[in-house]
This record gives structure tokens, sequence and C-alpha cells, in this order.
């Protein structure tokens, strides 16, 4: 498995997913001058090397380069219907063809991979987050969620990788200048995971198969990356590799070893 974290954060969120021969691009939150320069430069690859495009939901900092992806490309789209109708991009009646439905905890395949879309609670039209496994390797993605249901940690336990949102420190927001009703919105059910909220959930579902954390969606204003730090070191362990992901996204890709080809001591 390869992870390219090409932008994080509310200014933008994509990743490019190469797994098990499927690469595809998971969110398109950057321009896609952007998205095109930072895959060509950190991966080799350009837009028209993916099988496909994974969205979340239709807040712009995941979903800017979706009317030039539409556009420019023939790539299909995947997104659950109520965010695909609150996008002002597919009022072309061409585009809403280039969309495969998915729904919370309706299982799909891309390629050689099986991908589970799982809730989210977030104020956006049908958020979700993404379980996806080559059968040998997994991986989740989850940001963009006040909460996580037990339902949902339980789908969690035993991946070998995380993206996961660490946005911000209860502390910093509350004290910081955002107007309240904001700072209700960010640290609400239907906001974003804290630093806390962020490492219990690690804590429920890692497995000894977890071996790689990726903190994501960081806040820059209501954050710092000592306090992440903290919140990612009750995971200290020389099995599991953890990174934050900066705004600019992370300069090179993340490499995962298949099992079957570095198989791992017993
Ligand atoms: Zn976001
Ligand atoms: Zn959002």
């Amino acid at each position: 498995m390869r992870l390219t974290v090409l932008g994080s954060g509310s200014s933008g969120n994509s990743y490019v997913l190469e797994m098990g021969g499927t690469r595809l691009l998971v969110d398109a939150g950057l321009s896609m001058r952007r998205t095109r320069q930072r895959m060509t430069a950190r991966c080799g690859l350009d837009i028209h090397d993916l099988d496909g495009v994974l969205i979340t939901h239709e807040h712009t900092d995941h979903v800017r380069a979706v009317g030039q992806i539409l556009k420019r490309s023939s790539l299909p789209l995947y997104m659950t219907e109520p965010t695909m109708q609150s996008m002002d991009c597919f009022s072309d009646t061409e585009y809403p063809k280039r969309v495969i439905d998915v729904e919370p905890l309706r299982p799909l395949r891309i390629g050689a991979l099986n991908i589970l879309p799982v809730p989210t609670l977030h104020d956006a039209a049908r958020p979700v987050g993404y379980v996806l496994s080559s059968g040998y390797e997994s991986i989740a993605f989850l940001t963009d969620t006040g909460t996580v249901l037990p339902e949902t940690a339980n789908l969690l336990r035993g991946l070998n990788a995380i993206v996961l949102e660490f946005n911000h420190d209860p502390d910093m927001l509350w004290t910081g200048s955002y107007p309240r009703h904001i700072k209700a919105r960010i640290s609400g059910n239907a906001g974003h995971l804290s630093n806390g909220q962020a490492a219990r959930l690690l804590q429920e579902i890692r497995t000894p198969d977890l071996s790689l954390v990726v903190a994501a969606h960081i806040s820059q204003n209501n954050n710092s990356p000592d306090l992440v730090r903290q919140a990612l070191f009750i995971h200290a362990d020389s099995r599991i590799r953890t990174f934050m992901a900066t705004p600019d996204g992370m300069d090179s890709p993340i490499v995962l070893h298949d099992r079957r080809k570095h198989p791992m001591p017993v």
C-alpha cells in the first residue's frame, strides 16, 4: 500500500491511495492545478492514472476539484446521492451519470478493493468515511465527524492503517477567537473530532495489526503539533508508525508493505 497525502485540513483534503493495483483519489479538496502538481511531484501519477475518486462529503475543502475532474477526465466519482445533490457542479445533466452512488454500510468494489462506506456525523447532507481492503491490507479514512458511533468503531477494529481526524484541542478552541456558534459547531456531535476523542478511538480499535496512523484535518487555529503529538504518544509503540498531515500534505508517499511479500516475524 502506498498513501500520498496531497493536502489535509480546512484548506483542502486529498489523498492518493494505491493498493492491490488499484489507485484512488480520496477526496478532491485542492484545486485541480494543485492536485495534479502534487500528484506528479509526490507519487509520479496523473489524474488519468486513477481508477476513481471517492468523496466523503460536499464541503469545499473536500470537493474543490470535482467540477474540473468532471470536465477534464472520464473518471467515475463515488459519493452518496445527497452529497451529489448538494453540489452545483452536477447541474449539467450529463455529469450525474458519472457518479456511482454509495450508501453507508453498503459494500462496493473498485478494482481489487472491497470498500465499505461508514457513516460519519457531520453537518453535511450524508457524509461518510471509507474502509478499504485488498484482502491483504486495509486502511480507513475517517475525518469530519463529531462523534464515532460504537457500531462504526467496531468496523474499524483490526485495520492495518488509519487516516484519522485530530482536529482540535477543546481548550484552544474555547479560549480562541472563533465566534461562539462556530465553536459549538466544531465541538458538537456533528462537527470534528478533538485530539482526545481521536486518541480514545485509537485505543478502542487498535489491534497488533495496526501499523500506521496518520493524524489528519488538524486545525491551524485550534490545535498545535505538540498537542497532537501528546495525544498520539499514548500509542507510542515501535510497531506503529505515526505521521502528522499538514495543510501541504506530506512530501513523499508512506509505504506499507504487503505481508504476502514481507511476512511479519512471529
Ligand atoms: Zn473538512
Ligand atoms: Zn466537513
